[in-house]
């Protein structure tokens, strides 16, 4: 495998304790990653600010964590689905995309399952598309962060994976009434199955799968008040 240099750093959990995600690889990526026009930045509902996972954040921003090499390595031995990114986005600082970081984690993976999800398409748009577009036809799905419904009637065109924050769903609203909701020009979302089902990421998988619905992930965590003022524009 071809070696490249980077200081990015990140954490690699091989066991995720995550009770939504469930027991499956995952790693935490240092937040000058994020583009600074995500609207959740800076305590507006990104879980990266969440007390407990923020202390992630502050490793790395120590230098703690391991290189993108070893990274690398790491997944290469991967055989089950895992998650790039908890926090933190695809490697580049703020809208940039480290392509050749990316090819060098896909060659890495070789196709095994992987779900991530980006807001870097908000800025740079035509370029940062064709390369979210690239890293998906090698195998790591990346799924376009949509803040709003609005945003998702302007993506669904590109074929590319989805995901947008929902509003909370009272618990029996989801189980009972409704799986799927509808954008204003009418384009389907079906709601994360965490909410629907209880299902968890590692027996679910949906959002590492490109060809699919948008998926509807429900405000959640400390911030989620925030995060749905965030997403007020939700029809
Ligand atoms: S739809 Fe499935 S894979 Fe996606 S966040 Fe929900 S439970 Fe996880």
């Amino acid at each position: 495998m071809k070696r490249l240099t980077s200081r990015l750093k990140v954490i690699f959990v091989v066991k995720s304790s995550n009770k939504k995600t469930g027991p499956m690889p995952q790693c935490y990526v240092h937040r000058n990653t994020c583009p600074t026009v995500c609207p959740l930045r800076n305590y507006h509902g990104c879980y990266g600010d969440s007390p407990r996972t923020n202390l992630v954040w502050r490793r790395l921003d120590r230098g703690e964590g391991i290189t993108w090499n070893e990274l690398c390595n790491k997944v290469s031995s991967l055989r089950e689905l895992w998650r790039y990114g908890v926090i933190g986005d695809l490697p580049g600082k703020n809208y940039h995309i480290n392509t050749r970081l990316m090819m060098q984690l896909c060659d890495a993976n070789d196709y095994n399952q992987c779900m991530t999800y980006t807001h870097k398409w908000m800025q740079n748009h035509a370029i940062n598309i064709l390369k979210i577009k690239r890293i998906n036809d090698r195998g790591i799905t990346v799924n376009l962060s949509a803040n709003t419904m609005h945003d998702v009637d302007d993506l669904v065109y590109l074929g590319l994976p989805i995901t947008i924050m929902t509003k909370e769903y009272p618990k029996y609203y989801l189980c009972h009434e409704t799986t799927i909701v509808q954008t204003p020009k009418l384009n389907r979302v079906m709601l994360c199955r965490h909410y629907t089902h209880g299902m968890q990421c590692i027996d679910c998988g949906l959002c590492s799968r490109v060809h699919r619905i948008p998926i509807g992930l429900p405000v959640h965590g400390t911030f989620r008040k925030r995060a749905a003022i965030v997403a007020s524009n939700i029809v």
